[in-house]
């Protein structure tokens, strides 16, 4: 007995079972179109994720930069590292984030 991804609610269930026993989606009526466009959805999500993360990103990044620029002077002070950390973090997060999405887009 195998486990596959039931298209409708993504759990794991039985390739034997008719319906899904936690959605009670039927499987086998489950026509090519219902899972293409449960793929595009799937799909579309993964990218609403990853815009959102390079939003949070983002947001790292500038934050770390006002924090560098309204914070106190001293180059050796806790928050000029912790700026220089969040922007650094927040920029590498952001271009991982843009590549995960090319990579998304590219997938069939
Ligand atoms: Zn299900």
């Amino acid at each position: 007995m195998a486990l596959i991804d039931c298209p409708s609610c993504n759990k794991k269930i039985s390739d034997k079972a008719k319906t899904c026993n936690h959605c009670d989606f039927a499987i086998g009526q489950a026509s090519n179109e219902d899972l293409q466009r449960k793929k595009n959805l799937k799909r579309f999500q993964q990218q609403q994720s990853i815009q959102n993360q390079s939003m949070l990103a983002m947001l790292l990044f500038i934050g770390g930069f006002a924090l560098m620029y309204w914070g106190t002077a001293s180059t050796d002070s806790l928050q000029y590292t912790l700026s220089i950390g969040c922007s650094v973090v927040g920029f590498v997060w952001y271009i991982i984030n843009r590549i995960r999405l090319i990579f998304v887009k590219r997938a069939d």
